[in-house]
């Protein structure tokens, strides 16, 4: 099916995406020097948000980024997209990268350089993706990636070299490992459910992203009453789980049915995924 052309926001403007443009000298294109957020939107409305943003300017300061506009003026920009492009359901991706240097040159730029803020937005199916239903095969991979991956940079060229992967050897995803642990997904955060029915997830530090989907599930699952252990896990753990499954702001909680070919428990997507995931999007229809 063709993808109809939609709006984007480039630096203050709205404009068709044929016209949405940055410099060949963007800090971001040179040396992938940006950060980015992507918010759900369901039911025309952004999912998530606040924390969404929070993330957005912890990542920032981090990398010593200057965002143009706070909580508000990003929200009222996300506003105007989805009712510019009529999206009822999908994503907003935003984008913050320290500008156009005019050269090439790795010492960040004089504060004078303006940053550049792209934002545009994609319908995709989440609500009732067949995958959320059925559930996912993966497979690991070594996690190669940098020892900042707290930070939400554009530098995801790993990611891809790791859903290639998986692609070619007829997987959904991957899973990225290191010394016998799972880290997280390619672009999500993983969890398993224990045998004694513990809803484990490993502790943030540099290794992983802080997911806001993770934060959410972890707090909804807490109020269910369910015990939470936040704490590396090794391949074998999920091997042996209950269940396992992956969380993000695209995907909300998809099941992983397989790893590395061998199924987790009856290679049906779990009771307590499944619950999981029909408690977040009750509360995520309810967000203004
Ligand atoms: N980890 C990685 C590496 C990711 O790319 C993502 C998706 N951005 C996540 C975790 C999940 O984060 P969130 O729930 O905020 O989408």
């Amino acid at each position: 099916m063709e993808r109809k052309s939609m709006i984007a926001y480039v630096n203050g403007e709205f404009l068709p995406e044929n016209q949405a443009t940055v410099s060949i000298f963007d800090r971001g294109f040179l040396f992938a020097d940006g950060v980015y957020e992507v918010t759900a939107v369901i039911n025309g409305q952004l999912i998530d948000f606040e924390h969404h943003i929070a993330r957005l300017q912890r990542s920032c300061h981090e990398l010593e980024l200057t965002l143009p506009y706070g909580e508000a003026e990003l929200k009222q920009i996300h506003h105007q997209l989805i009712e510019k492009n009529n999206l009822h359901e999908g994503l907003i991706y935003l984008q913050l990268t320290r500008g156009n240097a005019m050269t090439r040159n790795f010492l960040y730029p004089d504060k004078d350089v303006k940053p550049t803020l792209v934002l545009f937005s994609q319908e995709s199916s989440i609500v009732d993706h067949p995958k959320a239903k059925f559930g996912i095969e993966v497979v690991t991979f070594d996690d190669i990636r940098w020892q900042r991956c707290d930070i939400k940079t554009v530098a995801l060229l790993a990611a891809s070299m790791a859903k290639e992967y998986a692609h070619k050897h007829g997987a959904d995803d991957a899973l990225f490992t290191k010394d016998g642990y799972i880290n997280e997904g390619s672009s999500s955060n993983c969890f398993i459910v224990t045998q004694d029915d513990k809803l484990q997830t490993r502790e943030l530090n540099n290794k992983i992203l802080p997911g806001i989907t993770r934060r959410a599930i972890l707090a909804l699952a807490q109020e269910k009453g369910l015990e939470v252990i936040e704490k590396a896990f090794r391949l074998e753990d999920a091997l042996n789980a209950k269940e396992v499954f992956i969380t993000s702001a695209t995907t909300l909680i998809w099941p992983v049915i397989k790893i590395n070919g061998q199924n987790i428990s009856e290679g049906k997507p779990g009771s307590i995924a499944v619950r999981l995931r029909e408690i977040y999007l009750q509360k995520a229809k309810s967000q203004k």
